[in-house]
C-alpha cells in the first residue's frame, strides 16, 4: 500500500514537469533536480537529498528508493525532463543555494524565464 501511494506520487511529479537536467556548458557535467513546491533535491538513479530518503531509506530501511527516484526513472524512460545547459559557475551557484536555503531561486528565474519563451 505504501509503495503504491510512492508510484502516485512519482507519476504526478513527472507530469507536473519537476525533473531539471542541468548540464555544463563544456558537456562535462551533468546533475538531475527535483523542482519541489517548497524544497528542490539533488537526485541521482540511487540517491536523493530529501529528508524521507534519509530516513525512511537509509535510517529504517523502510523502502528501497524515495519517489523522487522512482519518478526520476519514469521522466527518463518517458523523456519527461527540462534540459538546461549552463556555465559551471552557474550551475554551481544553484548548488549552493539548494545545499545552504533547500532551494535555488535561481533555478526557479531561470525556469519561468524558460516557460515565457514557449509563449
Ligand atoms: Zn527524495
Amino acid at each position: 500500500m505504501e509503495d503504491y501511494r510512492i508510484q502516485i506520487k512519482a507519476r504526478k511529479a513527472v507530469k507536473e514537469k519537476r525533473y531539471i537536467n542541468i548540464r555544463s556548458s563544456d558537456g562535462i557535467f551533468s546533475i538531475f533536480i527535483y523542482l519541489g513546491k517548497s524544497q528542490d533535491y539533488i537526485v541521482t538513479s540511487n540517491a536523493c537529498t530529501c529528508p524521507s530518503y534519509l530516513f525512511n531509506v537509509i535510517l529504517k530501511k523502510k523502502h528501497k528508493y524515495c519517489y523522487h527516484i522512482i519518478g526520476l526513472k519514469y521522466a527518463l524512460t518517458a523523456e519527461q525532463i527540462t534540459r538546461i545547459m549552463l556555465p559551471i559557475n552557474e550551475i554551481r551557484d544553484i548548488l549552493i543555494d539548494i545545499y545552504a536555503y533547500g532551494k535555488s531561486l535561481k533555478l526557479r528565474k531561470l525556469m519561468s524565464r524558460k516557460e515565457n519563451d514557449f509563449e
